[in-house]
């Protein structure tokens, strides 16, 4: 397969395999890469598409698509989420496979890239329907997965639950294996911290940032998109240093109140009501309202293609921090370097939970646990490493910190592949 060209008819990546091919080729491009290279890190080491039936509650027959795509195993074992959203496709796969090999190459740590999901919407299956659903899932690519080949974790839609469902399927074929996936329930050998690790590393990104910019967290106002598992920790933890969460939005509507709303409030109410719509009878505006309230710093934690040449002259944020993979296009992106307002790139600033995974993986192949301090001020380093390490890179090529971001990775996982003899 040769790597596909972008329809230069477009004048808006609202794709996200064409925005990670962009950024990828931008960062290409300054390495002076060759071809063989970049087709070797741009395609996909391996996809897989498998047809899932299942029996509903109801007896019915009822079949899904999974998807999972392994993008690099060049610097260690696969790595990424599950996710389950009506939308799943190969091509968003492709997507965000790709951006989990640079994500792990940035901060670092010896991980590949992988992505996976289900085409299915969770909120209309049962509880028993998404376990027979994820059980099927796994029997069909367990000889693919692995501790030292690929090791799944939650993303949207998929949690604790679902992955202890993966370890248990995974391990009546292989033996206890508790390392074959991540973000499992403390219980069966999850880490301390991972739950809050993805927003932790939005938040110390977000000090990096901001302080680069001048601009003082405490009384800083705060408008997230989604409230979900990244979405409400960022809230919570950045509302721990003062800032104010002055607009959040989900897929249900956009909730704003100027005087900051009531974090670990809204954050019951969700867990209990699955949205924000109807949190104190506040009035409410579409989703995408939210991002374009009025605040100094905007963290985009939903989906892809959020940002795009549509919205981005209306952001009011000086700051954006990209808690979720893939929220910005191209067009968005120069539009915003115009407009002077720094964006912090997912690749670096959503690693956090990635890189906890990590944490969990090595505490269960050595069966040994850490405590929770001992894994946020690892965090904390790797994260601040990686933000530095990435500003280095920006400023001495003299271009954004996603185009900084993605040269360090690729130039990383390139060299892997030179060493390993391709
Ligand atoms: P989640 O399922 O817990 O939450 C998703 C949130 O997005 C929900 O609040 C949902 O209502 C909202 N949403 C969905 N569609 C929307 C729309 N059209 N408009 C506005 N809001 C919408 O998922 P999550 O784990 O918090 O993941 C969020 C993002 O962060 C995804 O892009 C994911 O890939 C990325 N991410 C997650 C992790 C992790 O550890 N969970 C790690 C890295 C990156």
């Amino acid at each position: 397969m040769t790597p596909p060209k972008q329809d230069p008819s477009r004048t808006d990546h609202t794709k996200p395999v064409e925005i990670t091919y962009h950024n990828f080729d931008a960062a290409a491009t300054k390495l002076g890469l060759d071809y063989d290279m970049r087709r070797i890190l741009k395609m996909p080491y391996r996809e897989i598409r498998v047809e899932l039936p299942i029996r509903t509650d109801d007896g019915k027959l009822k079949v899904f698509s999974g998807y999972r795509v392994q993008h690099s195993g060049v610097r260690g074992p696969c790595k990424g989420g599950i996710r389950y959203h009506p939308d799943v496709n190969l091509d968003e796969m492709r997507a965000l496979a790709q951006a989990m090999t640079w994500k792990t190459a940035v901060v670092n740590i010896p991980f590949g890239g992988a992505k996976g999901g289900i085409d299915c919407d969770p909120a209309k299956l049962s509880r028993n329907e998404v376990q027979r659903l994820t059980r099927k899932f796994i029997s069909k690519i367990h000889l693919l997965l692995g501790p030292h080949r690929d090791i799944p974790a939650p993303d949207v839609n998929t949690n604790a639950q679902v992955m202890t469902w993966i370890m248990d399927e995974y391990g009546t074929r292989h033996g206890y294996s508790p390392a074959c996936v991540t973000g499992k329930p403390v219980e069966l050998g999850g880490s301390l911290g991972r739950e809050a690790a993805t927003g932790r590393g939005v938040m110390l990104t977000t000090k990096e940032a901001a302080k680069d910019i001048g601009l003082e967290l405490k009384g800083a106002r705060v408008a997230i998109q989604g409230f979900g598992n990244v979405g409400s920790n960022v809230a919570c933890l950045l509302e721990e240093l003062g800032a104010k969460i002055v607009a959040v939005g989900d897929a249900s509507c956009t909730i704003e109140d100027p005087k900051g709303l009531p974090i670990r409030r809204l954050t019951t109410h969700v867990r209990e009501n699955r949205q924000v719509l109807g949190f104190d009878s506040l009035p409410t505006k579409p989703p995408a309202a939210v991002l374009e309230a009025d605040c100094d710093i905007l963290v985009p934690a939903a989906l892809e293609c959020q940002l795009t040449g549509d919205n981005a002259e209306r952001v009011k944020a000086k700051l954006i921090v990209e808690g979720a993979n893939l929220p910005t296009t191209p067009i968005a992106d120069q539009i915003f370097e115009k407009r002077g307002i720094l964006l912090v790139p997912d690749i670096l600033a959503n690693a956090g939970g990635v890189t906890v995974s990590y944490f969990e993986w090595a505490q269960n192949l050595q069966q040994m646990f850490w405590t929770e301090a001992d894994v946020n001020s690892k965090l904390e380093e790797i994260m601040i490493r990686a933000y530095r390490e990435v500003r280095a890179m920006a400023k001495q090529n003299q271009t954004s910190l996603r185009i900084g971001a993605y040269m360090l990775a690729v130039d990383r996982v390139a060299k892997a592949e030179m060493l390993r003899g391709t």
